[in-house]
């Protein structure tokens, strides 16, 4: 049987990134799209619990139909596999979101949330983002991004290689990669800035910036940040336990004293 795929992006239905994607996954799989009916860059694990979800279709210019929300990317996951998906998909694809999701900052992600929710729905999942920081001139290239990414799902599909409730959180370079290396997260890619002024009512604001890191850190060759900076593209397990097992016994004196 033809896999379904379920494949969604935190920037929103008319992200080029998903469109790339859903041309190549329909190759070999029946590609069914929810995406938000706004861009969710950063939204974590929202989910949309205080007002009703609405889902409808919308034709785009080739002639493409997607179904769209107006809830959140972890919302479009459960959407579909609680049954608004024609059946349950055989994988989520989440992405190719605009800009890198590396290192501490994976938690911020609307993408890497998607992923995350197929894969506590027992669903083989993949967040994918095509880093495209740099010259705002430079048009990204969706296409060879979703070319590398259909590999690598159809190899998900063929060999089911995650243990269950693991996710797989890719980046890809820009220009032609090196080669694939398998990471683990790294720490900060982006500075913290914050920027303050007075608005034209004369009362403050404040806008958080800050930089990409654009060189490799060094000693942390087997990072994420570290083979993205380097042309590679970046492939990580991910799940959910976010326990600090080395805290554990630690704190057990908790239960032999009592508060
Ligand atoms: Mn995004």
């Amino acid at each position: 049987m033809v896999p379904l795929i379920l494949l969604t992006n935190d920037d929103g239905y008319l992200s080029p990134g998903l469109h790339a994607l859903r041309r190549v996954l329909s190759e070999f799989g029946d590609v069914w799209v929810l995406a938000p009916e706004k861009n969710w860059s950063a939204a974590s694990r929202t989910r949309v619990f205080h007002k009703p979800l609405r889902v409808y279709s919308a034709q785009l210019p080739d002639g493409s139909v997607v179904h769209v929300t107006n809830g959140s990317p972890s919302d479009c996951v459960l959407l579909a596999v609680l049954g608004v998906a024609p059946r349950r998909p055989d994988l989520v694809v989440a992405g190719i979101n605009a800009g890198a999701n590396l290192g501490k900052d994976v938690t911020y992600s609307g993408t890497v949330s998607a992923a995350i929710e197929g894969a506590q729905a027992g669903i083989t999942s993949l967040a994918v983002s095509l880093d495209v920081a740099g010259d705002p001139e430079e048009t990204p290239d969706y296409e060879s991004a979703a070319r590398l990414t259909g590999k690598l799902a159809r190899l998900l599909l063929e060999h089911h290689p995650l243990p269950s409730g693991v996710c797989l959180n890719v980046n890809i370079p820009r220009g032609a990669p090196k080669g694939i290396k398998v990471t683990r997260l790294g720490g900060k890619i982006w500075t913290e800035e914050l920027v303050r002024g007075k608005d034209p009512r004369g009362r403050d604001y404040f806008w958080f910036a800050g930089e990409m890191l654009s060189t490799p850190p060094s000693g942390e060759e087997d990072t994420d940040i570290w083979a993205l900076l380097s042309g590679y593209v970046s492939v990580t397990p991910l799940h959910l336990d976010l326990t600090a097992y080395e805290a554990l016994e630690t704190l057990r004196i908790l239960e032999r004293v009592g508060l």
